[in-house]
């Protein structure tokens, strides 16, 4: 731990106050129109956490269940919260162009857009598929992976579509780790990511995966610092009982590798928001 962060520790006891959510998906796994059925428990469960801002980040897949009138029907009966219209992009070679369209022609409604990278050489199954997806890893060069992975996450950056990138380190999901040292692997994507200006952020979702690791790890994430790359808080949810998972232990991350402030969009504009004690 660096003397920096052991001040921060010793000088607070409780951790510091989360309040952002950037990465939910109301809709789950498959097409669900969004209804005030859908959409009110992720606001109750948001308030009974303590989270004042939390952005829908559904698959770019799953796009045809988006209805922006409904959250805005969602935010008029929950002032007390922001709730932000978002997507995760990813590069699913089937889906994804028809998702791009879709973010291309809803730009202006949508408040923040998530990029991410599922797909490596196969077309037809995630490699973050557990544990399905793991048999992708057999036999092969990890470090080759890794590289590979990283530059489709390039490709991504430049489709100019995207205001942060998730889960960056996702690659790890399944235990495989490079011989390369990781911010080797790591370092052209950072510089492309400060170039244009994009946050990515810290998930508390791979704490729940077979690496039970923040994405993304330490590392990264100080390399990162070093870039004046900004960083939104994430739990990558599924259900809203997942809202917000683990962010006890995220704030304390956060805390011990000294992180002040998060960053928050509206509009694909951002701010960056010191966290308060
Ligand atoms: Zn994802
Ligand atoms: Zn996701």
């Amino acid at each position: 731990m660096s003397s920096r962060a052991n001040s921060i520790l010793q000088h607070s006891n409780t951790p510091l106050l989360l309040f952002s959510d950037y990465h939910t998906h109301p809709q789950g796994h498959r097409v669900q129109r969004y209804t005030r059925e859908l959409l009110q428990p992720w606001a109750d469960s948001a308030r009974r956490l303590g989270l004042k801002d939390v952005a829908f980040t559904d698959h770019d897949r799953y796009h045809a269940g988006i209805d922006f009138d409904e959250i805005n029907r969602l935010r008029e009966r929950n002032p007390d919260l922001q709730i932000r219209a978002g997507i995760e992009l990813d590069n699913d070679p089937v889906h994804s162009p028809a998702g791009r369209k879709w973010i291309e022609k809803n730009w202006d409604k949508l408040d923040f857009v998530l990029g991410s990278v599922h797909f490596l050489e196969r077309a037809d199954q995630m490699f973050d598929s557990v544990p399905d997806g793991a048999a992708q890893f057999e036999g092969r060069n990890i470090d080759a992976i890794y590289a590979d992975y990283f530059r489709r996450l390039g490709e991504l950056v430049a489709t100019g579509l995207v205001d942060s990138l998730a889960h960056l380190d996702l690659i790890k999901i399944h235990g495989h780790r490079p011989a390369a040292d990781i911010g080797m692997l790591v370092s052209e994507t950072l510089k492309f990511v400060r170039a244009r200006n994009l946050a990515i952020e810290l998930s508390t979702a791979g704490w729940r995966k077979p690496v039970n690791e923040l994405y993304p790890s330490d590392s990264i994430i100080e390399l990162a610092m070093k870039n004046g790359i900004p960083f939104t808080t994430a739990s990558d949810a599924h259900s809203h009982v997942q809202l917000g998972e683990n962010f006890a232990s995220l704030a304390h991350k956060i805390a011990e590798i000294g992180i002040r402030q998060v960053c928050i969009f509206e509009t694909h504009k951002r701010t960056e928001v010191p966290l308060q004690l």
